[in-house]
């Protein structure tokens, strides 16, 4: 058997979900789990990392990878890949995973799936599955001549089982690899309307030009609010300037896989479906009986939005608190 190398992702050492469903598919391949993680917080993730199946974790504790920086990670992670030998390498298709791994890749002479919904490793060998043309069909991806196969998955495809406390990882600190930088992140800043990010959300509530104004959204972030929602959005109130691009949900947006999407005055448009058709549950409000929201939705509300989210809003409210 050989070695997963799994990237982990943290917030302040908190272990992100997508990494942990990573972890927990690694060690069911049987292969031993490598885990790394980086920045000043990486000593926090050990202890989570063990409990979702890894048996090592590399630390490369510095302050120079508290902020995703790609010759700095590009690096290190080369550095890491270099020390353990991984057959195979796994990470999410964050924003920083599918900007990171084509880099490392080029790197190690190797090749990369990105944006993977299925993902089967049977000891070395890796078959992953990636939506194509916005989903309209899927690719079985295999690999040839590839050192290190990397595979970057889209976050809530895979399940996630209960952490097993008695498990633990050997941890080894790592040192950090120091590149000669030609950028320098100075400061990162935040979108103040997004809290969880779209793409690690459980629960989305979208909003789209059925809502008419901007100022509509609000009653958006009340049914997230009550429900721990993050808001999202179609593109056309993105391009009318309602709300952030960091919002945006679907092909030129951000790929989102919830366990549950309610899309509210969004028409469904293939672009649109290409981001979110990857939900577990979709429910559509949309008062076109005919939108094409409604092919995808797995419950459709056909009225006016204005009149059925503050209900929702207030029956959520009386259900859950
Ligand atoms: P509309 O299509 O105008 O739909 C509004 C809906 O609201 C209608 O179905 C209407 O029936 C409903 N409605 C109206 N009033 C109410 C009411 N009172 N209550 C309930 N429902 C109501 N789009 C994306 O979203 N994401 C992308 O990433 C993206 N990328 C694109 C990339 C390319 C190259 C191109 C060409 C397009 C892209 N688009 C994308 C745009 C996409 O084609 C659509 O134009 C867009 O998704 C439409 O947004 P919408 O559904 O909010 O608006």
């Amino acid at each position: 058997m050989g070695k997963v190398l799994v990237f982990t992702e943290h917030t302040n050492g908190n272990l992100k979900r997508s990494s942990m469903e990573l972890l927990q598919a690694a060690a069911k391949s049987g292969n031993t789990v490598v885990a790394v993680a980086f920045g000043s917080h990486a000593g926090d993730v050990t202890a989570a990392a063990g409990h979702n199946g890894a048996n090592e974790i590399y630390v490369v504790k510095d302050a120079s990878l508290d902020s995703y920086n790609p010759e700095a990670f590009t690096a290190n992670i080369a550095s890491v890949v270099e020390k353990v030998q991984p057959t195979i390498l796994l990470a999410s298709a964050s924003a920083t995973g599918r900007d990171l791994f084509p880099r490392v890749a080029a790197r190690l002479n190797t090749g990369v799936a990105s944006d993977c919904t299925e993902l089967n490793i049977s000891g070395d060998t890796v078959t992953a599955t990636k939506p194509m043309y916005s989903g309209k069909c899927f690719a079985k991806v295999n690999f040839e001549n590839s050192p290190v196969k990397i595979v970057l998955m889209r976050a809530n495809q895979l399940p996630v089982a209960a952490a097993d406390t008695s498990k633990s990882a050997t941890v080894v600190e790592h040192a950090a690899a120091k590149p000669d930088l030609k950028t320098l992140i100075k400061e990162i800043v935040k979108g103040a309307s997004e809290k969880l990010d779209l793409t690690e959300a459980n629960v989305i509530v979208s909003g789209g030009r059925g809502l008419k104004e901007a100022a509509n959204f609000k009653m958006l972030s009340d049914l997230a609010d009550v429900l721990g929602a993050t808001v999202g959005a179609s593109r056309a109130v993105v391009d009318a300037g309602w709300v952030g691009h960091g919002m945006q949900v679907g092909q030129t947006g951000k790929t989102v896989a919830p366990t549950l999407y309610i899309a509210v005055g969004i028409s469904g448009a293939i672009q649109h479906l290409a981001g979110m058709s990857g939900s577990k549950v979709i429910v559509a409000i949309n008062n076109d009986p005919n939108a094409p929201i409604f092919q995808k939705a797995t419950y459709g509300i056909v009225g006016d939005a204005f009149e059925i989210v503050p209900k929702l809003t207030e029956e959520f409210k009386k259900a859950l608190h």
